[in-house]
């Protein structure tokens, strides 16, 4: 990329672009020896003046009807339909992630925002009761200015995620993305911004330490993190301090359980293999352990590999064949082969798989083969950690009780999947999962579902995103009551406890 290509970006807020920051370069991680982008971040001082600006406009925003506020998020959701061709490959080219999966987020991200707009009026519809106890009335009322976190292995989704519900439910946000992939993600919002009043969507832009500016920021009202445990723990300990309600979408370590009855067919394989590896693996629900009966162990790693040369195409993200990117960065791509070496080291046999693009030079990018680690035991990091990149441990199991211990032994559970032929019996043994989702025969993107609440159980996090309830999490009740004791005509004590 020429230097008169290279993409600036900055933050923007009620008064237009703002940051006079620091710059920082990114790289593109399929060739590093080229430049995505220069982001400059916000100063802690401008966050302030973005929070405080969006705060001044949340109080109009939520004195608006809730058709006005969807109306205006329709606009959005139709301009960034239109967008995917053009950010689908900048996304591609900041993150490594397929152009076609890239340019899908894109318009994921359009339908998330169409589908609020269809749910909320819906979600946000007052109660009435008036009976013989007395009369109610709960609405449901927007917290006031939202922080939104947002990590870099799926930006545009996790961003609307939170701003589709907190904005149609009459809150204002600001959104601080990773300065891994700030680009698209940052112009997709400027474009949904150009819809909405001054003011009510803003972006903030720059590392740890803008994020506790903007978390720790005493207009804010609600927090809504997406990312890692360690900054969840930063996070909530500046939550702790204003007593700002959050919900945290965290990490998991997602096991996917072959029961003895599964049929290996290419089908079944290809939707497993893509499970694991989507985005190179860096997926928080993407399957991170796979558990087989013993006795059926050898068939399925045949049919495990065949499947992978089938559907695993490792290369340059822009071309269209090409399913397996880089990682985004160099510590990730060192963080998993750690986790590699470690179980070589210890025994485990790592299997190759998948195939590589034509003239591809995997030295130019952050590129790691895709592996299946057999016989790594079960302390094994690449085993109890998340790894987040292209590598996945095949772990056997003899009852189906040690099947489910093994699969519920780990302290995330953000998701799971069970995988029969019988999905009366999937369904019977995903009861006995822990995770905030399991996924019947398929795993991670293909078991997703714009209706179905997504979120994690134990160290995967709190709150719930997707569904109604994702909606419901940017609202809080008000209840308006007047007891059949108060009435005049009822008799009752004034001091009496309702029966
Ligand atoms: P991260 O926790 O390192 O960073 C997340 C965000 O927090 C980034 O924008 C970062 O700049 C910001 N940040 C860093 N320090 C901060 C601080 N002190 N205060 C406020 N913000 C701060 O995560 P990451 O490496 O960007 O993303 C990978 C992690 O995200 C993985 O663990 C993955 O599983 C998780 N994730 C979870 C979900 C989910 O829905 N559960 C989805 C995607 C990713």
């Amino acid at each position: 990329m020429t230097s008169a290509s290279i993409r600036r970006e900055r933050g923007f807020g009620a008064a237009g672009p703002i940051g006079s920051g620091p710059e920082s370069v990114r790289e593109n991680p399929a060739a590093v020896d080229r430049t995505v982008g220069v982001l400059t971040a916000t100063l802690p001082s401008e966050v302030d003046d973005v929070v405080r600006a969006a705060a001044a406009a949340q109080h109009e925003w939520a004195a608006t009807t809730i058709d006005e506020r969807v109306r205006c998020l329709r606009a959005g959701a139709d301009a960034l339909a239109r967008s995917d061709a053009v950010l689908g490959p900048v996304l591609a080219e900041e993150l490594g992630k397929p152009l076609a999966d890239s340019s899908g987020e894109m318009r994921f991200a359009a339908a998330f925002l169409r589908w609020v707009c269809d749910a909320a009026p819906r979600v946000c519809a007052d109660t009435e009761l008036d009976d013989a106890e007395g009369r109610v009335l709960i609405i449901r009322r927007p917290f006031g200015t939202v922080a939104a976190i947002v990590p870099w292995n799926a930006p545009l989704i996790l961003s609307a995620l939170k701003v589709a519900p907190a904005i149609a439910t009459g809150n204002s946000i600001v959104v601080k993305p990773s300065p891994v992939a700030p680009f698209a993600v940052t112009a997709a919002l400027s474009i949904l911004a150009e819809q909405l009043p001054p003011g009510v969507l803003s972006v903030v832009h720059g590392g740890a330490e803008v994020g506790d500016a903007l978390v720790s920021h005493q207009s804010v009202r609600k927090v809504a993190f997406t990312g890692g445990e360690r900054v969840a723990q930063s996070v909530l300990a500046a939550c702790a301090e204003q007593l700002t309600p959050t919900m945290l979408e965290l990490g998991g370590n997602d096991p996917a359980l072959l029961l003895d009855d599964l049929t290996f067919a290419d089908d079944v394989m290809e939707r497993l293999v893509f499970g694991v590896f989507l985005t190179s693996g860096q997926v928080c629900m993407a399957a991170k352990r796979i558990y087989v009966p013993n006795r059926r162990l050898d068939e399925f790693v045949d049919a495990f590999i065949a499947a992978a040369q089938r559907v695993l195409v490792c290369g340059d993200p822009m071309s269209p064949e090409v399913t397996i990117g880089p990682l985004a960065t160099a510590e990730q791509r060192a963080r998993v082969m750690g986790l590699v070496d470690h179980a070589r080291a210890e025994g485990a046999d790592v299997i190759d798989l998948g195939q590589t693009g034509p003239g591809f030079d995997p030295d130019r990018g952050y590129f790691l083969r895709p592996t299946l680690v057999r016989g790594a035991g079960a302390d094994a990091p690449v085993v109890t950690e998340e790894q987040f990149g292209p590598t996945v441990p095949l772990i056997g199991y003899d009852s189906l009780d040690a099947g489910i211990a093994a699969s519920n032994a780990s302290e995330m559970a953000l998701a799971s999947s069970v995988w029969s032929d019988d999905p009366e019996r999937a369904f019977a043994v995903g009861r006995k999962l822990e995770a905030g989702m399991t996924f019947i025969n398929c795993h991670n993107r293909s078991g997703m579902s714009l209706r179905v609440p997504f979120g994690g159980m134990k160290r995967s996090g709190f709150g719930r995103e997707f569904g109604e309830q994702g909606i419901s999490e940017f609202t809080q009740t008000h209840a308006l009551h007047l007891p059949a004791s108060a009435r005049r005509e009822s008799g009752h004590r004034p001091n009496a406890y309702p029966t």
